[in-house]
Order: C-alpha cells, then structure tokens, then sequence
C-alpha cells in the first residue's frame, strides 16, 4: 500500500481530506460527518511528555525494586519482577514466564521509550523514516491497551506465584500502583496527533 503523507481519511466517513498544520488549538472536523482528523497538538505534547518521563522513571524504581518473596527449595529471597520471571521460568513455566515478561516489563518500556523519543521536540531534521516506523509500532500496539495487558500480567505473575512467592508491600509495589495511574493519564494520548509532526517537519524540509 503506498501512503500520501499529505492526505487523511476520515474515520468515520473515510472522506479523503488535504493535511496543513493547525493553529494554537484548532480543532480539525469532518464536514460530512462531523468526526474529529485532528487538532493542535502542542498542549496535549506539552501534558504528555512530563507524564511519560515520569512514567519511566517510576517504571524504573518499580523494577528495580523487589516486589515479591519467593521460597525456592527451602531458601527465601527477596527478588524484583525481574527475577520473579527468572523464577516462573526455572519452575518449568516459561509461557507464563515470557507472558509475564513481555506484558509488565517489555511492553511498558517499550511504549514508554518510543512515546518519549516521539514527543521531545527538536530543533534539527527528524528522520522521517524511522520517526514513521516508530509512529506505526506505537499505533500497532495501540489496541492492545497498555494497562489492561500490563494488569493481566501482573495478575497472571501473582496468581502462578502464589504457591511459592509472597508479595512484598513495600516501594516497588507502590511504584507499580503509581505506575498505572500514570499510564491510564499517558494512554489518553492519541498518537494519531504525531503525525502532524511529521507532515510539518516534511514541509520545513521541502524546497
Ligand atoms: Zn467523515
């Protein structure tokens, strides 16, 4: 399929509409149907950014502290999520292992990364290839909503560990409670508004 970076389709409608940049909040709607192209997108750019580095970092703290304590073969010890995949895995669950993996830790990360790469505004040429395949990524994963599977995680790790592992209350378990609070703020971010980043890079960049 071949893109026209200079055109958007309606979601309601698909009515095919010629892209320009908007004004200090502008608000761009179908005529046909009244559904919402696009809007000026430096306020919500100037909400997000903020919410998203805070997102990370809590993120962080979130894992880089232990959050559960696992008995394994008669030792008790104290251990991130990290580590609590590590332990999933050495018991012979390496679905729930890699589930858990990749919903808790790889996803938020991941979404948190790009979203900030994203939002950063800079002064010099963004490169419009790798800008468009991170806003692809970002919207491909979209639909998987980002706090639903990130709490099925978290729910599927504390149930398979339930036998052997007690869940610590102490600052990774708060860092996690903070953590989704933040990402429900984060997601109520439309990446769609990003590509007007694109489209007005490209024109500045044109002759
Ligand atoms: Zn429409």
């Amino acid at each position: 399929m071949r893109e026209l970076p200079d055109l958007i389709a309606c979601e309601g409608c698909d009515a095919i509409y010629q892209k320009r940049s908007l004004h200090h909040r502008e608000i761009a709607v179908c005529v046909r149907c009244g559904t919402e192209l696009g809007r000026d997108f430096s306020r919500a750019r100037a909400r997000i950014l903020p919410l998203a580095v805070a997102g990370l970092i809590v993120f962080i703290i979130a894992n880089a502290f232990p959050i559960v304590e696992i008995e394994l073969q008669g030792l008790t010890n104290q251990t991130t999520l990290f580590g609590a995949v590590l332990a999933l895995y050495a018991e012979g669950m390496s679905l729930v292992a890699f589930l858990v993996l990749a919903t808790t830790i790889l996803s938020p990360a991941l979404q948190l990364i790009i979203l900030i790469y994203l939002l950063v505004p800079r002064s010099e040429a963004v490169q419009p290839p790798v800008f468009r395949w991170l806003l692809h990524t970002m919207q491909a994963l979209r639909p998987w909503g980002m706090i639903e599977v990130f709490l099925l995680g978290v729910l599927v790790a504390i149930v398979k560990l339930s036998n052997m592992a007690t869940v610590l209350p102490g600052i990774a378990l708060w860092a996690f409670g903070v953590l989704t609070i933040l990402l429900a703020a984060i997601i109520s971010f439309d990446p769609r508004y990003l590509w007007q980043t694109v489209a007005a890079s490209s024109d500045e960049g044109a002759p």
